[in-house]
């Protein structure tokens, strides 16, 4: 059942091909052809066979005939003898002399003589000596019994010798009784050779025999036959029996005849010698096997041929083109877009295949290219993006690294470029950052990559260049930036900061550059400088960072990261108005780690917000237990760019307040700009939430980022906490004193109060208070101290406070 299945399939497999169909198409064209030849064949026989085995009744008719003739011409003769003198006297020697002349006269005959009524024999042709007698033969007895001629068996003469088969005549007396029987031996050689000179169609065999089965006469081949007696062979008992007929038998040779056969005259008594003439089957049919094998073969050779036009034509007519079809499908398949059929397009349905498939893979080819394009570039300048420019950074590398050459990469990112997009809209920022290509283009050569990394950061792969290469292709690049640029009839102008990193000074594989490109940025933008190369020592990624980056879960988990306090003071009043929660993280082994290494590297991480609900957790409960003591104070928590994008914060924040029991209005929250305007929206939405809270928001390090007070005015801000930077400059630096004094006019102008920070010593104390600035914080007060050390300061410190926070001022300055 298993196999019968698999060969199905095989087949059914076999079948799936055309050229098999093919074939099967020819061998059914022909297969009627066979039919044919095979139906006329059967036919032909048919007929032939019918034809044969009348020929054969005719042929057995004209020899029996023959025969009868020949035993009617002996009965005659015997008759005729009968009359004679010598034959009727009693003299047996004139009767022997008789035979005898007659016997040379007549070769056909063996001999010739008299029996007596008992049997002996008184006249012989042939001489004989002995005394013979006849009584036992058959014929002898029928002519005496019957008184009418008679013939014999199959006999070797008892006087002759020779094989012969007898006549018997009877003699009568007065009284009309058979006394004496005249015989004739007719000579079996002669029969035969008598009928040899039968006309018979070639194979065919003549055959003659006594009642006994005994062959008499044979044609051809009388000397193997002649005298046998074989009345068992299906053959000879057939005409035996049958007497008269025709069959299809074997003969004694083994061989298929139509035989025709009938008995010749003779008595009904004794038997009759019968005659069959076979036609052999093999003959007959042989002129139609002919036929039929020459048709069969003509018509397989025209199937082969047949076949053999289809293997080769299908190859050269279908199959050529198919294999084509297929080879160029398979190809398409395995994502080679470029294979085409390579076939003239012609009308036939192949043709039309041929010409869909190529057009298939033509539009294929260009949804993949679009894709491609897609992929490596971006989307608003059309500039080859960051992956590109890591695959060319990659090739380049491997080219420079081959001609022991170096290259340069520079990092560019346009200053202020969120303020432009805030003031004049996204779509000025956009134009903006479609005109910077082409621009940069101008300066740079056909090899060199420009790509846009997003936002607007922008990198230049410089190939084949040096140090000194690449700090004159930067300065070019600035200066072509210095000229305006018209955003839609704006004139705009743009500073840049470019960072630069060679290969293979600063770094050996593509990630490592553009790090320490990127590195080299940032340097030159904290140092307001137009471009920096990096130097290894300005990378912050060092392994030290590294360490730290692994530590600090850990340092969140062991409570190692404790929190130090900074007071902030109400000018006006001179009293403590509550104090800022500044984190601090004693490693083990590597000693004290500021908050600007590490805060940095939490963002990165995720760890920040673990860290920031850490810090909250301390501070609120902080407060808690100041509350307890009497310091009713507000603390304030930095909060950094993840933690404003967490819409759990809010909840979360407020669910800590609860369970310490401490009101929200004694929590601060200080922000920086930066983390505003990172996603406005959001930040937004957070805002307000912790503000409707009644938690105190401040706006953290202003005058850094590049964000309007106008702007911030939006948010539920309650103050702003002007950047230590210019308060620290402010005595020195007219511009930084400048700043400071305006923020506090228009802070206050929007309802915002201000608080200075880095405050270091008197003086600058002094100046912010007639600046009208509502709060200080800085050195010149007190460092961050642990809650222990703030307790100490509280009591001890000129701003000493009563634990009711009604000190109106320092003690003493
Ligand atoms: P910040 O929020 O601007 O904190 C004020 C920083 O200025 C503190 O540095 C403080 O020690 C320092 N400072 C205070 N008075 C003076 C002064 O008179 N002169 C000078 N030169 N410096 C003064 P610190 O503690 O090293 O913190 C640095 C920054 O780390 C903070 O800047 C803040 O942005 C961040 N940070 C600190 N703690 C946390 C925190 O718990 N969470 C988050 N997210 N950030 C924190
Ligand atoms: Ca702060
Ligand atoms: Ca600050």
């Amino acid at each position: 059942m298993i196999s019968l299945n698999i060969n199905k399939s095989r087949i059914i497999n076999l079948f799936s091909f055309l050229r098999f169909r093919l074939l099967l198409l020819i061998f059914m064209i022909v297969l009627p052809f066979f039919g044919v030849i095979i139906y006329t064949s059967m036919e032909e026989y048919k007929i032939a066979a019918a034809e044969n085995k009348n020929k054969a009744v005719e042929l057995v008719q004209i020899a029996a005939d023959s025969q009868n003739q020949l035993i009617e011409g002996v009965q005659q003769f015997l008759a005729v003898l009968s009359h004679l003198p010598e034959v009727k006297g009693r003299d047996p020697s004139a009767c022997n002399v008789l035979f005898s002349k007659l016997l040379q006269q007549y070769p056909s005959y063996a001999n010739l003589g008299i029996s007596q009524s008992n049997g002996n024999i008184i006249c012989s042709g042939v001489p004989f000596h002995r005394k013979l007698n006849m009584s036992d033969r058959t014929y002898f007895r029928h002519a005496i019994e019957t008184g009418r001629f008679s013939t014999g068996n199959f006999q070797i003469g008892r006087i002759t010798g020779k094989p012969t088969i007898n006549f018997g005549y009877p003699l009568f007396d007065q009284t009309g009784k058979a006394q004496k029987v005249l015989f004739a031996a007719l000579d079996l050689s002669w029969l035969n050779q008598f009928a040899s000179r039968a006309e018979l169609p070639p194979g065919s065999i003549l055959t003659v025999l006594d009642q006994t089965g005994t062959i008499l006469v044979r044609y051809p081949n009388p000397g193997k036959w002649v005298g046998k007696s074989i009345p068992d062979i299906p053959m000879i008992k057939t005409i035996l029996s049958q007497h008269k007929g025709i069959e299809e038998t074997t003969d004694l040779d083994g061989n298929l005849h139509f035989l025709g056969f009938t008995s010749l005259v003779g008595n009904q008594e004794t038997g009759n010698l019968s005659i069959s003439i076979g036609i052999p089957k093999q003959s007959v049919f042989s002129g139609i096997n002919h036929m039929f094998t020459l048709n069969l073969t003509i018509l397989a050779v025209t199937m082969i041929l047949g076949f053999l036009g289809a293997w080769i034509g299908s190859d050269f007519f279908v199959l050529k083109k198919i294999n084509v079809l297929v080879k160029t499908s398979n190809q398409l398949a395995g994502n080679n877009l470029s294979a085409r059929t390579g076939i003239v397009y012609g009308k036939g349905e192949l043709d039309q295949l041929a010409y869909t498939i190529d057009k298939m893979a033509d539009s294929l080819q260009a949804n993949a290219s679009a894709i491609q394009y897609q992929a490596t570039h971006d989307f608003l300048t059309k500039l080859p993006n960051a992956n590109l420019l890591h695959d060319r950074l990659d090739q380049a590398i491997k080219t420079a690294k081959r001609n022991n050459k170096s290259l340069a990469l520079l990092m560019l990112d346009i200053n202020h470029f969120k303020e432009i997009n805030h003031t004049l809209g996204h779509h000025f920022g956009n134009l903006l950052l479609l005109l910077l290509g082409p621009r940069l283009q101008n300066v740079l050569r056909q090899s060199d990559t420009i790509a846009h990394l997003g936002g607007d950061k922008f990198a230049i792969l410089l190939q084949d260049s040096d140090i000194n290469g690449a700090k004159s292709v930067t300065r070019k690049i600035l200066k072509v930036l210095e000229e305006q640029f018209i955003l839609a009839d704006h004139p705009v102008l743009v500073e840049t900061c470019i960072g630069i990193a060679l290969y293979p000074d600063h770094g050996e594989t593509s990630d490592i550059l553009l790090q320490r490109a990127d590195v080299a940025m940032s340097k030159a933008k904290e140092e307001k400088s137009d471009y920096f190369v990096y130097i290894q020592d300005e990378d912050h990624n060092t392994p030290r960072r590294l360490v730290i980056m692994g530590a600090l879960r850990e340092a969140i988990n062991r409570n190692q990261l404790i929190l130090h306090y900074q007071p902030k003071i109400n000018l006006k009043t001179g009293g403590l108005a509550g104090a800022e929660a500044l984190v601090r993280w004693q490693h083990p082994e590597l000693g004290p780690i500021a908050p600007d290494q590490f805060i940095p590297l939490a963002e990165k991480t995720g760890l920040i917000k673990p860290l920031t609900y850490h810090v909250l957790n301390t501070a609120v409960n902080q407060c808690q237990s100041w509350c307890q003591e009497g310091i009713n104070i507000n603390v304030a928590v930095n909060l950094s760019t993840r933690n404003l994008l967490d819409q759990k914060l809010p909840d979360d924040l407020m669910e800590m307040l609860d369970k310490a029991h401490v009101l929200p209005s004694s929590l601060g929250i200080e922000i920086t700009e930066s983390v505003i305007m990172l996603n406005p929206e959001r930040a937004m939405e957070i805002l307000k939430r912790l503000s409707g809270m009644g938690i105190q928001l401040s706006i953290d390090d202003f005058g850094t980022g590049y964000s309007s007070l106008m702007y911030l005015n939006k948010l539920p801000v309650n103050e702003i906490k002007i950047d230590k930077s210019f308060v620290i400059n402010m005595l020195t630096d007219k511009d930084s004193d400048m700043i400071v004094r305006s923020t506090i006019h228009l802070a206050h102008n929007l309802g915002l109060k201000v608080v200075a920070e880095g405050v270091e010593n008197k003086e600058t104390w002094d100046r912010l208070k007639t600046m009208g600035c509502d709060y200080v914080q800085g050195f010149y007060i007190s460092k961050p101290l642990s809650a222990e050390q703030f307790i100490h300061w509280l009591d001890h410190s000129p701003w000493r406070i009563n634990r009711q926070m009604n000190n109106t001022g320092p003690k003493a300055a």
